[in-house]
C-alpha cells in the first residue's frame, strides 16, 4: 500500500540528490517507513523533513538517513553499532544491509518501543541496548561502522577505539543549532576524518556529548 510512496520518496529526494548505492537505494524503498512514526503522521511519513516520535526526539529526514547510510559503505558481513536508535527506522536500514545491529538508545521508552517494532516487522538481526550511547557498547565491539544519529559537541573517543580496522563512523558534530556529518575511518596507523553535508539533529546526551541538564534550551 505504501510502496508508491516509497518509490517517489526515494526518487523525489534522494536519487535525485546525489545518493546513488543502489544497496541503498533498494532497502529505503522496502523498509517500511508508515510503521516507525506516530499512527496520527502516517499521511505525511514520506515527507522530506524529519519528524517528532514521542519524548522531544524525531525519525531522521529520509534523506539524511539515505546519506549517513551511504557513507557507511556497508558489507552484508559488517556489524554495526547505531547510537540513537529512536524509532528504529535507521535501525531497520542498517539491518537490510549489515549482518549484524546493535542500537543503543538512552530513553528507555523508546528503546523499548523500537525493540517491539522491529521484532513484530521481522527484523531479526538487531539488539537494542538502553544505555548512554556516546560510550558505545563494549560487550559486542569492536564494529565495522558506527552511525550516531543525535548531535554532539565533539567526536566521541571511546567510539573510535571501538571501530575494526577500515572501519567507518559517521557523527553529526557541531553546535546544538548546526552539525556537519563527520566521517572518520580507522586506518593500520590511525584514523582520517572528513566532514561531509550540514545537518541538523536532536542532542547526543551524555558523558561524552552534552549534559543532561542543557537538554531543554534554546
Ligand atoms: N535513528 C533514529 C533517530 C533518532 S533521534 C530513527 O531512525 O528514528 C536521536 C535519538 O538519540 C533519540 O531517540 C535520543 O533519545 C537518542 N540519544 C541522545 N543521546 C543519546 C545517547 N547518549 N545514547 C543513546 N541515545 C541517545
Amino acid at each position: 500500500m505504501w510502496q508508491r510512496e516509497r518509490d517517489q520518496m526515494v526518487e523525489r529526494q534522494i536519487a535525485c540528490r546525489g545518493v546513488t548505492d543502489a544497496r541503498v537505494l533498494d532497502a529505503m524503498r522496502q523498509v517500511p517507513r508508515h510503521a516507525f512514526v506516530p499512527p496520527e503522521s502516517v499521511d505525511c511519513a514520506h515527507d522530506d523533513r524529519a519528524m517528532p516520535i514521542g519524548q522531544g526526539q524525531t525519525i531522521s529526514q529520509p534523506y539524511m538517513v539515505a546519506v549517513m547510510t551511504q557513507l557507511l559503505e556497508l558489507e552484508p558481513t559488517d556489524r554495526v553499532l547505531e547510537i540513537g536508535t529512536g524509532s528504529g527506522y535507521q535501525a531497520a536500514m542498517l539491518a537490510m544491509l549489515a549482518r549484524e545491529v546493535i542500537s543503543v538508545e538512552r530513553v528507555p521508552l523508546l528503546a523499548e518501543a523500537a525493540r517491539q517494532r522491529l521484532h513484530a516487522l521481522g527484523y531479526e538481526n538487531v539488539v537494542v541496548v538502553v544505555g548512554d550511547g556516546t560510550l558505545g557498547c563494549r560487550e559486542y565491539a569492536p564494529y565495522d561502522a558506527i552511525i550516531v544519529t543525535a548531535g554532539g559537541p565533539f567526536v566521541p573517543e571511546t567510539l573510535k577505539t571501538q571501530l575494526a580496522l577500515d572501519g567507518r563512523f559517521v557523527c553529526p558534530v557541531g553546535p546544538r543549532e548546526v552539525q556537519h556529518l563527520a566521517v572518520i575511518r580507522r586506518t593500520a596507523t590511525g584514523f582520517q576524518e572528513t566532514a561531509s553535508i550540514g545537518c541538523v539533529f536532536v542532542p547526543l546526551i551524555g558523558a561524552e556529548g552534552w549534559p543532561e541538564d542543557a537538554k531543554d534550551e534554546g
